[in-house]
């Protein structure tokens, strides 16, 4: 092993971020910051018809939200640069005309369409697909003909036609595959881009990786990657696949699942921490009853013998219970700091920009052991920021009551606020809860009727906490409002 651990993430900039693909992020960045080693950034774009615009830095951004920095990489720079794949293509190209002249790769001629054919005909034979190794043994008079023939030529990796390659895989042991099943798989498009093998391999050799961390999709290109380390005479890093993430019904994770991009989670409100101890928790352990890890603390544990072999259950609703206790553990300032952007974002445009943060702590704990995610707030708090609400006499009438007593209800009660000098939690718990009794009704009724009236509502966080926020002035000034609706 080489003594420095340096891991790579290497995403391909094909879309926005899969959880699956961060959570390999997440343990390469574990294992490197446990092992005081580096965490390197390599963005794989060579698939040039696949590439996403903006889907680079979605990546990077996402990374930096949930705190894992990079040694080196885009932005950070570093001694292996450059770390798009793009700006690499001398060294691909350099290495399989290398592997050309010594007989370890070939160049292929075959035209789109007679492998269009051959698949055909494979398939309808019933045979293994696969290159057919047409070009392999070209030479003289045939190859000639080829090579005017084919434009296109692309070089493909001579694999060893018999024999076996196996690999010690650190969480799955010894893995053994057939050469006779790897093909004879392209390695330099005619396009002049590498494939992913021939380009992860040369990458992972001179940025001197030490480990490969990678999803468990990826275990039956690790022979083909072997095979390559051998020809081009490079030391082979370790190999580490981690498990395969499933959805509740134990089909591989995809959007048939529902979100499964972190952008997703990010807008919905999920809190940066709660995801990073929930993708921290699939497929790796420290015990069978530790749910909850700061960043430190998974730095602390994290190790490779304790990541599993078996597939891991993405559940949403763990998630979201997660996102709730690391709510609830929020200091009321750090909360509303949080919530500030999304009322930004949702409320309507009636409501003036920016919101007054005081304001704003006020109202983080009254919503606090009631939202899942940030998201929730706008719903639970909406009126507490609007100057006019808009409902119907319904919203303020409850069972076994009337328009008529419903009325008398709220005129009682501004008398009783107006007059009453106590403005506090106690103080108009003390004075509605008698005036309920007062006037012949249960205090549900009454405090239902000026629920409706501060808040258009009929579920909202606790009344008293309400118009504490809302303040005497306009708690009296929604009741009026409630009583000229009620007509
Ligand atoms: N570019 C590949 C991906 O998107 C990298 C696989 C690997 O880590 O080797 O997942």
């Amino acid at each position: 092993m080489k003594d420095k651990v340096r891991v790579r993430y290497a995403p391909s900039p094909t879309g926005y971020p899969h959880m699956g693909n961060i959570r390999s992020a997440l343990f390469n960045w574990l294992f490197a910051r446990h092992h005081g080693g580096s965490f390197i950034v390599r963005i794989e774009d060579t698939d040039r018809a696949r590439l996403v615009e903006g889907a680079t830095e979605s990546i990077l951004d996402s990374l930096k939200w949930l705190g894992m920095d990079w040694d080196e990489g885009p932005q950070a720079g570093g001694d292996y640069g450059p770390y798009f794949q793009s700006e690499r293509k001398e060294f691909y190209r350099q290495a399989a005309e290398q592997l050309v002249s010594q007989g370890k790769a070939y160049y292929c001629y075959c035209t789109p369409k007679r492998l269009e054919e051959m698949r055909a005909e494979q398939t309808k034979n019933k045979l293994p697909p696969g290159y057919d190794k047409h070009c392999r043994e070209l030479s003289g008079k045939d190859a000639t003909i080829c090579q005017t023939d084919g434009a296109g030529r692309v070089i493909r990796f001579k694999s060893p036609l018999e024999g076996k390659t196996s690999f010690t895989d650190l969480i799955r042991d010894e893995v053994t595959f057939e050469n006779a099943k790897l093909d004879d798989f392209v390695i330099l498009k005619s396009d002049g881009f590498p494939t992913y093998h021939l380009a992860s391999i040369i990458d992972d050799n001179l940025m001197k990786i030490s480990h490969v961390l990678r999803a468990e999709e990826w275990i039956s290109s690790t022979p083909k990657h072997i095979q390559l380390y051998e020809a081009m005479g490079y030391d082979k890093p370790q190999f580490a696949h981690l498990p395969m993430l499933l959805g509740a019904d134990r089909s591989k994770l995809s959007k048939r699942h529902g979100a499964v991009s972190l952008t997703d989670y990010r807008q919905q409100g999920y809190l940066p921490e709660a995801i990073l101890n929930f993708l921290a928790l699939l497929g790796w352990a420290l015990d069978d009853k530790t749910e909850f890890f700061s960043q430190k603390e998974l730095v602390k544990h994290f190790s490779l013998e304790r990541v599993n072999k078996t597939a891991a259950i993405f559940n949403v609703e763990k998630l979201e219970w997660m996102n709730g206790v690391y709510i609830r553990n929020l200091k009321p300032d750090d909360l509303a700091a949080r919530l500030i952007p999304v009322l930004e974002r949702d409320l309507p445009a009636t409501v003036k920009r920016p919101l007054d943060k005081d304001y704003v702590v006020r109202i983080a704990p009254l919503v606090q052991e009631r939202i899942k995610t940030l998201n929730d707030v706008t719903e639970l708090t909406d009126f507490l920021f609007l100057d006019k609400l808009d409902y119907g006499t319904d919203m303020l009438i409850g069972k076994k009551m009337d328009a008529a007593i419903t009325r008398g209800a709220l005129e009682a009660a501004q008398d009783k606020i107006e007059a009453s000098v106590d403005f506090s939690e106690e103080g108009l718990e003390n004075t509605l809860r008698p005036l309920a009794e007062e006037l012949g009704l249960k205090a549900g009724q009454l405090f239902g009727a000026l629920r409706g009236a501060f808040t258009g509502r009929k579920v909202t966080p606790p009344l008293f906490g309400i118009m504490l926020v809302l303040g005497k002035e306009t708690c009296l000034k929604r009741i009026r409002t409630a009583i000229n609706i009620l007509g």
